[in-house]
């Protein structure tokens, strides 16, 4: 059957690499030739586990992750871990103190959960608007911190961190969700790093937790047994059902983007889809307004406002019916900020962005 020509920008669930469908819709009923989906696979089986390995292995080699580093499959989204990264990393030291950059929504739902678990100490002046970083000169860092928090690409606003953070030698912890494998990524530097799949590298149901080994063993002792690092690890993801299908598609993903150069030709594409996006925003005299200081302007994730600073409602309306025409969809701003927003990962090609804002731009100079 024809499919419908749409270009989706959506925030997440997002757009899957086309030919990572095609491989799912003709595995579906058979995968390889064993006369079963992996939808109806034991966890336990032979044909699960090359499938696990295969997507770690993958995993491993796309960011080149050190040997002393566990990869682990997890469910419950990033949201499960905004609970068990304190869960497990708050107890490193006695104090049980944890500093937190609050730099939009996720980060902000993040430290408020880690206070149920110790103490969090957010590092900067409290924002106003999730519109920057603030600078690291600004930042007091507390000596003795178990870790140091922060997500690296605020989804909701579109603030991305192009550094990665100094901590002065504390444990240094990443939310990647929104832009996991956007860009090579030294996890060297990092004690944790997690992300849901469902923006860059799949679909909902698996969370990528990458931990350094030494880091795990220390979960509070109310820690529930599936969030517990150690559990997991050791039975290698494993513990209960993990989620296979998820797991499987990540797999192709991982492929496709080794397939395509890795994660640095998924950066050469990013910046060049951004950069796009922006120049139209930069050159339209404040018809397209991104409140996003320059320097932190998100690859992934482009928020703009139409007509005015704080954004025109009905010529926003205007504009996602006309993008909604055009057959562009999800590129409605967060509720919680609105305006519009879209979201680049790696399956959305230069050619949707191309299309994209191009005809959105006519359709500014011919419609509203
Ligand atoms: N972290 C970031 C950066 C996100 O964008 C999201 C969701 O969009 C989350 C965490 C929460 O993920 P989930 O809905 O899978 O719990």
């Amino acid at each position: 059957m024809e499919k419908k020509q749409t270009i989706n920008f959506g925030a997440g669930p997002a757009k899957l690499p086309q030919s990572v469908l095609f491989q799912a819709q003709k595995e579906l009923m058979d995968y390889n030739g064993i006369g079963i989906s992996v939808l109806e696979m034991s966890h336990r089986s032979s044909d699960f586990n090359k499938i696990m390995n295969t997507t770690e292995n993958l995993l491993r080699e796309l960011l080149s992750i050190p040997d002393n580093y566990k990869v682990m499959f997890l469910q419950g989204g990033g949201s499960a871990q905004f609970s068990a990264v304190p869960l497990n990393l708050i107890g490193l030291k006695q104090d049980r103190c944890a500093d937190y950059l609050v730099t939009g929504t996720w980060s902000s739902k993040a430290a408020k959960e880690a206070e149920k678990y110790g103490k969090v100490n957010v590092v900067h002046p409290k924002l106003e608007r999730y519109t920057k970083i603030p600078d690291s000169s600004s930042w007091s860092l507390t000596a003795g911190a178990s870790y140091v928090y922060y997500c690296c690409n605020e989804t909701v606003h579109g603030v991305e961190y192009n550094f990665t953070p100094d901590t002065h030698g504390s444990v240094l912890v990443s939310d990647m969700s929104s832009n996991f494998l956007s860009r090579p990524v030294d996890v060297s530097k990092f004690g944790l790093i997690f992300a849901g799949a469902q923006k860059n590298v799949g679909c909902a149901g698996v969370t990528v937790v990458i931990v350094r080994e030494d880091l795990i063993g220390y979960a509070l002792k109310d820690c529930p047994i599936v969030l517990d690092y150690k559990v997991q690890a050791d039975n290698n993801s494993l513990y209960n059902t993990p989620p296979c299908f998820s797991i499987y598609i990540m797999g192709l993903v991982l492929e496709w983007i080794k397939n395509n150069g890795g994660v640095e030709a998924m950066e050469t594409l990013n910046m060049k889809k951004s950069s796009m996006i922006y120049d139209i925003i930069n050159s339209s005299n404040d018809f397209y307004v991104c409140p996003v200081d320059i320097a932190c302007r998100s690859r992934m994730n482009v928020p703009f406002r139409v007509g005015k600073k704080e954004g025109d409602e009905a010529l926003e309306k205007k504009f996602l019916d006309g993008a909604s025409k055009l057959g562009m969809i999800s590129l409605k701003g967060h509720r919680s900020v609105g305006g519009i927003r879209a979201s680049l990962y790696n399956a959305v090609t230069v050619e949707d962005t191309l299309a994209g804002p191009f005809k959105l731009h006519a359709f500014k100079l011919n419609s509203l």
